[in-house]
């Protein structure tokens, strides 16, 4: 875990929202996490939910933080599913450059989904499948749970 990152930088353009400086269309604010609409969406109703700290990644927030943005997303699906007469949603992070994070401020993804839209599962990501033997899942297994 770290602290957010400190000044002199550039402010995240997130940032920039939860500062007034750029507007934002917000549909949800506590203390520490703003959520509003993504400018680009891939649904109506795609929404962003984020801490108002820019940590970049999700291990860099603190537990207490992590847990109020996921609070948000839970408390928050439902109500963009009823807004949009969504079917279901796909929620997500892309969680460091190698995922496509673009903006170096975390967020999560809340994206209605409609019957027959066309989209893909989150398995969708991954071009292939690694073909992994019994030693090696041991191998990742121990390696997470003895952590
Ligand atoms: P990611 O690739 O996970 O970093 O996604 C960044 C998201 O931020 C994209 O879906 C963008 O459409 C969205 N985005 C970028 N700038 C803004 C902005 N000013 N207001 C709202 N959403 C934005």
């Amino acid at each position: 875990m770290s602290s957010p990152p400190q000044s002199p930088r550039m402010p995240t353009i997130f940032e920039q929202i939860v500062d007034g400086e750029i507007p934002g269309r917000i549909v949800h604010e506590t203390e520490t996490t703003l959520a509003f609409l993504d400018a680009n969406p891939l649904a109506r109703g795609h929404t962003l939910v984020i801490p108002k700290e820019p940590y970049e990644h999700l291990d860099d927030m603190p537990a207490g933080v992590a847990g109020d943005v996921f609070g948000v997303v839970h408390e928050l699906t439902p109500t963009i599913e009823d807004a949009v007469d969504a079917d279901a949603t796909t929620i997500g992070m892309n969680n460091g450059e190698a995922a496509g994070q673009e903006v170096p401020h975390a967020h999560v993804h809340i994206v209605p989904r409609f019957e027959g839209d066309g989209g893909g599962p989150i398995h969708a990501i991954s071009p292939s499948r690694p073909d992994l033997s019994d030693d090696e899942l041991d191998e990742i297994e121990a390696a997470i749970s003895e952590a």
